[in-house]
């Protein structure tokens, strides 16, 4: 299919589920506003319920003319050269002829934070190791999870050159000369490389563009399926965890974050909020198949939060460790018991055939990038309660309007076909929130109004690497 069919085809899955969130949030604040009424109520609960179907319906189509379009062989094929052809460049960068004389780049996996971010933060050093030519050297004793570092896990990123000396050595960005250069952690890199995303490389972009519904997150999920490749203990580790929640499709993934997050960085959400769009992954399935068991994989790091789902909701089977979410909690993360659960959880998340989470934190958004190397775009599988998705220390993530925008009330903003909007977030309630690059103002405009522009940049073309 052409690019501009393929492009298309997403759209209208965007702009439906956009009118979906819109009539929906109208309509529960309209209910809102009839407390006494009950007949009304009534209605707009009913209305609410057939609007739902209609959306759920509209998508099984469209789910469909993707099956009968005949390119579903085309996507299989183009995503596994595509990832073929990364994973080769990255082998080539990380094992060079000669490590004595090879460009390097240091990388600590010391930086304050979590699991999640930690692995951005190595995927951050490769993605500008890839950048700049540089094979990635990863410093990891000490490592708050495990003080063996990142091979009691994973594979050397390297097999061949974990040496990080070298004739001239520099911090960052320093001279480009120097044969070894030092990273910092992104808050700090000055002046910020021009590699990091949301830019995905010029060379490979036409076609990421066309296959893929959020480029940049496939491009992180190939970097990630390099580093993440498990040790032998690991992989055994992971198999039997598969074999323990029985893994099998279809499958939900929720990823419930509570303890230190909530109230510092994101809002404390009951699992009512998170199985609202749990019941409507199923109830759209439903449409196509019959579901014997609606299965949810619960992962968390609130202990209490399984034994409650259970209760209440019955009809669900949950899926899910307390003993794991205890040592995910606070206060017992730093460990290596935390580490293996938080790698299994994660595992599983990314199996799962959707996710319902907050992207506001880095465990989920994990998931999301890893599920992209499982499929050839699994874009849309999810819905996150609160952020879009976004890469710690990304440039602008800018879109175009598409339709111009007469604002109604002062808190939306003006839009004129083919400005250029920075977005903060979308509301899920048909509007997104953003800056205006040409007005300079900032506010609220409707979703489906612009489209996102891909930010394309040149990297290096790896042309030693043929495909
Ligand atoms: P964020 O703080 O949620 O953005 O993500 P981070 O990964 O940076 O830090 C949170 C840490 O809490 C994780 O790395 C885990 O150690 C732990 N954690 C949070 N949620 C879960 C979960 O669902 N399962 C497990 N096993 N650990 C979790």
């Amino acid at each position: 299919p052409s690019k501009e069919y393929e492009l298309t085809r997403r759209k209208v899955e965007d702009g439906t589920i956009e009118m979906w969130y819109f009539i929906r949030s109208r309509l529960k604040k309209l209910n809102k506003t009839l407390s006494s009424n009950k007949e009304m109520i009534k209605t707009l609960t009913n209305l609410l319920d057939d609007i739902a179907d209609h959306k759920r319906s509209i998508m099984v189509d469209l789910e469909k003319l993707k099956e009968l379009d005949g390119m579903a062989v085309w996507r299989q094929e183009e995503s596994k050269k595509l990832s073929d052809l990364v994973q080769q460049r990255l082998k080539y960068l990380q094992n060079p002829k000669d490590c004595s004389k090879a460009r390097k780049l240091i990388c600590s996996l010391n930086k304050g934070c979590g699991y999640g971010c930690q692995i951005h933060h190595v995927v951050y050093c490769f993605i500008v190791a890839y950048g700049t030519q540089r094979t990635l050297i990863l410093h990891s004793k000490n490592w708050r999870y495990s003080s063996q570092g990142w091979e009691t896990v994973y594979q050397p990123v390297s097999d061949t050159c974990t040496d990080d000396s070298g004739i001239t050595r520099s911090s960052w960005s320093g001279s480009d000369d120097a044969q070894v250069i030092d990273l910092p952690i992104v808050d700090s890199v000055r002046p910020r490389p021009p590699y990091l995303p949301l830019n995905i490389p010029k060379d490979l972009s036409e076609r990421l563009i066309r296959i893929h519904g959020n480029p940049v997150v496939w491009w992180i999920g190939q970097f990630l399926k390099y580093l993440l490749r498990p040790q032998e203990s690991l992989a055994k580790f992971l198999k039997h965890a598969e074999e323990k929640v029985d893994l099998k499709h279809p499958l939900v993934g929720v990823h419930v974050r509570r303890t230190d997050k909530v109230g510092t960085e994101a809002a404390f959400h009951e699992i009512e909020e998170y199985m609202e769009f749990v019941e409507e992954y199923y109830k759209q399935l439903e449409l196509i198949q019959p579901v014997y068991e609606k299965r949810v994989y619960l992962a968390t790091d609130d202990p209490k939060l399984l034994a409650e789902s259970h209760q209440k909701f019955p009809k669900y089977i949950f899926l899910g460790d307390p003993a794991i979410s205890k040592s995910a909690a606070i206060g017992t993360r730093y460990s290596s018991e935390a580490l293996k659960g938080v790698i299994m959880d994660i595992h599983i998340l990314s199996k799962c055939d959707y996710l319902v989470c907050t992207f506001s934190s880095q465990v989920c958004r994990l998931a999301y990038e890893i599920m992209q190397t499982e499929h050839p775009d699994a874009s849309s599988n999810f819905h996150s309660l609160d952020d879009i998705f976004y890469f710690g220390g990304q440039g602008d993530h800018n879109q175009v309007a598409i339709i111009d925008h007469y604002p109604r009330i002062p808190t939306e903003i003006e839009l004129k076909k083919g400005d250029v909007v920075g977005i903060a977030g979308n509301h899920w309630d048909g509007y997104s929130k953003g800056i205006n690059r040409r007005t300079k103002r900032s506010g609220l405009y409707p979703s489906y109004k612009t489209a996102e522009q891909v930010q394309v940049h040149e990297f290096p073309t790896y042309e030693e690497v043929r495909n």
